[in-house]
């Protein structure tokens, strides 16, 4: 059963009531991860999949519980998995369609599969690369779609309220102007259209730190020691120009955004153990 605690603001993660069940949970992932005793994979059952599965764990001794838990049915991680989970999919209708900012990935192809209407997109400049990404497009979708859409998240080409669920995994972070991206963000999602979003985000600081910026000669400036993160459609590493928290939730709410909360969740046996957080924010209709 998936548990969900919904926190507005730092003050409500550092409750006490939030901090035992925290200290909780890191104990039985320890107490798991020492049982394992060197083996890589845990049974349990998806929920995503409403069936019995493995989840596969990367990192040894000391479990990656973010980036792994890999279910062996629907393949997907155990930050996507959690990020699909409060998107509420089942109450999507007919013509109801969803954004995610990734399209070369085994999220975007499982959304495909489940018959949901889907558009993604990935960021490339380099034509040549988006002809290679466009054939393996191709090959993994079985033809169904062919061809790399290339979008700036901070000037999508989407009308207004063109979506009903937003997706954006782990990007946030490596665009310049991320306000500039949540503005888009809100405008192309409809009144009571929902956002799921994951960032790397460190609960423990007050605010965000700024890593690098785009200097007015266009270069990039660093502020602090650059960090790259893996990047799917690119060989190279793509940098981080921010290291997010709470104050990201404001960003959201000054962007268009109503609710906005970070979503700590956790579900032992369907995969979804360690630090799960995404940051759901929604619409109001009006
Ligand atoms: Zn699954």
């Amino acid at each position: 059963m998936l548990e969900i605690h919904r926190l507005a603001t730092r003050a409500a993660f550092f409750a006490p009531e939030i901090e035992r069940l925290r200290a909780e949970w890191a104990a039985d992932d320890a107490h798991t991860a020492a049982a394992l005793d060197g083996a890589s994979v845990l049974a349990g059952h998806c929920e995503l999949c409403s069936q019995a599965t493995r989840f596969t764990l990367v990192g040894g001794a000391d479990p990656n519980w973010r980036e792994s838990q890999t279910c062996a049915r629907c393949g997907l991680i155990s930050r996507v998995r959690f990020a699909f989970l409060l998107a509420d999919l089942p109450a999507l209708r007919r013509g109801d369609a969803i954004y995610m900012t990734e399209q070369t990935t085994p999220a975007y192809f499982w959304l495909l599969r489940a018959g949901l209407d889907t558009v993604g997109s990935e960021y490339v400049e380099d034509p040549t690369r988006r002809e290679l990404l466009s054939n393996y497009i191709r090959i993994q979708t079985g033809g169904l779609e062919s061809r790399l859409r290339h979008e700036d998240v901070t000037r999508l080409t989407f009308r207004d309220a063109r979506f009903d669920r937003l997706f954006s995994f782990d990007v946030l972070e490596h665009v310049p102007d991320h306000r500039a991206a949540l503005r888009e963000f809100a405008r192309v999602l409809k009144p009571g259209g929902l956002a799921v979003v994951t960032v790397p985000f460190d609960v423990n600081a007050e605010a965000s730190l700024r890593r690098a910026s785009i200097g007015p000669d266009g270069t990039i400036v660093h502020h602090v020691a650059p960090e790259y993160h893996g990047d799917p459609v690119a060989d190279a590493g793509c940098l981080a120009f921010h290291t997010f928290s709470w104050d990201l939730l404001n960003d959201f709410r000054g962007a268009g955004f109503d609710a906005v909360e970070l979503v700590l969740g956790r579900d032992a046996e369907g995969g979804l153990r360690g630090l799960q957080l995404a940051i759901l924010a929604s619409k109001s209709v009006r």
